[in-house]
């Protein structure tokens, strides 16, 4: 008998297990929206045309090799991510920030982060999103003074997988306010206020998954003087960079808040989302720390968690990214297929919307085209979800999650049938 004979059958991921059970029914009027993938008016996975570009270079490119990178990956495309999240110029203060964005359009005014000129920041080219989580979760669990780490309630559902297998003790903060469909905000402050001091806290940078719901900056400003007074560390994980907003660094912008004001923090990025790099596993964690010489001594010790766990990343997808972000025409031409990503996605959102009170669907459906980022948490239950699959063949999470990346003009009657037919 085999050795392995006692062991019982895993579920299927929660996430990943909807297109499972999606690619078994025959139905050809079948929806898939669980998939947290861009997906085209057409339905189909979308390359950017910046990435085939980028892609036909390095083909063209005959000096390139295929040699190991080093532990911490492509140098030139660790910069690059660092300048992309933190800016790259001189600081204004939070306080001047805050009181600006009171009057003008905030996308006008940028953070810009000093900590790179100051060398303070160490990053590591990481597996996505996932191993720059996982890296710097390991790193914490093995020389961070605190274990705790605060997660959104609700979060990701690998998050609170993640950072356990990490060797940190998982507590929630209170975030989504089922009855508003918005932020707990009053929640959020007092859980982060009775956090014990230094606790670890996970903030997600723009476009919460699974909710759609971010806090406003000024509500950020309030989040970050309560974090720097109780010496929480922050923690963020940024997976939709443009792709909330349609704007880089608009989308950065919580992120560049806490950095302006001198302290330290983790950031997590993934390029899954906003260069369409999903299967390419391409991300980096940087760490800002308060000199030069604890980031270098950070980065030593980044170099032996990485060592044992996969040696040194892949070299493909950051070669993609670097070459992409390092060329003035080609970054000009990504921010354009990446607004347009984003633009396609806060339009599904009107026509939901608008769908839904062209039928008089009982209810206030307004969170739909205010939540932002590629999900759309809809409210609805787990019965109404597993109706909606039974009766009208679509897919989705039993939390009620919608990817509006997985609709387009010609699937949206379907899904507002099936939603009015489910709450009616
Ligand atoms: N963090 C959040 C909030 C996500 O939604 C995702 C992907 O769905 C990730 C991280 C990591 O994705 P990846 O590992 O593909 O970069």
């Amino acid at each position: 008998d085999s050795v392995f004979a006692h062991l019982v059958r895993a579920p299927e991921d929660p996430i990943l297990g909807v297109t499972v059970a999606y690619n078994k029914d025959p139905s050809p009027i079948k929806l898939n929206l669980g998939v947290g993938a861009y997906r085209t008016e057409e339905g189909k996975p979308l390359v950017l045309n910046v990435v085939r570009q980028a892609e036909q270079q390095l083909v063209n490119d005959r000096s390139r090799v295929k040699e190991y990178l080093p532990i911490v990956g492509l140098a030139e495309y660790n910069k690059l991510s660092a300048k992309l999240i933190l800016g790259a110029d001189r600081c204004i203060s939070p306080l001047f920030y805050c009181l600006i964005t009171h009057c003008m359009e905030y996308q006008d005014v940028r953070f810009k982060s000093p900590a790179i000129q100051e060398n303070r920041v160490t990053t590591v080219q990481c597996l996505s999103g996932t191993g720059s989580l996982r890296v710097g979760g390991e790193f914490l669990a093995r020389h961070y003074h605190q274990l705790t780490i605060y997660i959104p309630l609700p979060t990701w559902g690998n998050h609170p997988k993640i950072f356990t297998l990490a060797g940190l003790s998982v507590k929630t903060y209170r975030y989504y306010d089922p009855a508003t469909r918005g932020l707990d905000f009053q929640g959020l402050l007092e859980d982060l206020s009775s956090a014990p001091s230094g606790a670890i806290v996970l903030l997600h940078a723009c476009a919460h998954n699974p909710t759609g719901v971010d806090p406003t900056i000024q509500q950020w400003e309030q989040i970050r003087q309560l974090m720097r007074s109780k010496a929480l560390l922050p923690f963020f994980d940024s997976a939709y960079q443009g792709f909330a907003s349609g704007s880089l660094d608009a989308d950065a912008q919580p992120v560049r808040m806490f950095v302006a004001d001198g302290g330290e923090c983790l950031v997590a990025q993934s390029y899954a989302k906003n260069m369409g790099l999903y299967g390419e596993r391409v991300g980096a964690l940087s760490i800002v720390c308060k000199s030069a010489d604890v980031a270098s001594r950070v980065e030593s010790q980044l170099k032996l968690v990485i060592r044992p766990m996969y040696s040194s990343p892949p070299i493909h997808g950051a070669s993609i990214v670097a070459t992409i972000l390092k060329d003035r025409n080609l970054y000009t031409e990504w921010t354009i297929e990446l607004k347009a990503m984003a633009d396609r996605i806060i339009s599904m959102r009107q026509q939901l919307f608008d769908a839904l009170r062209a039928r008089g669907t009982p209810g206030d459906w307004s969170h739909i085209i205010k939540q932002i980022g590629m999900f759309t948490f809809t409210g609805l239950n787990s019965e109404q979800v597993a109706f909606m699959t039974r009766e009208y063949h679509i897919y989705m999470t039993s939390d009620g999650r919608i990817s509006m990346a997985g609709l387009s003009s010609r699937t949206v009657p379907h899904l507002a049938d099936a939603i009015h037919a489910a709450v009616t």
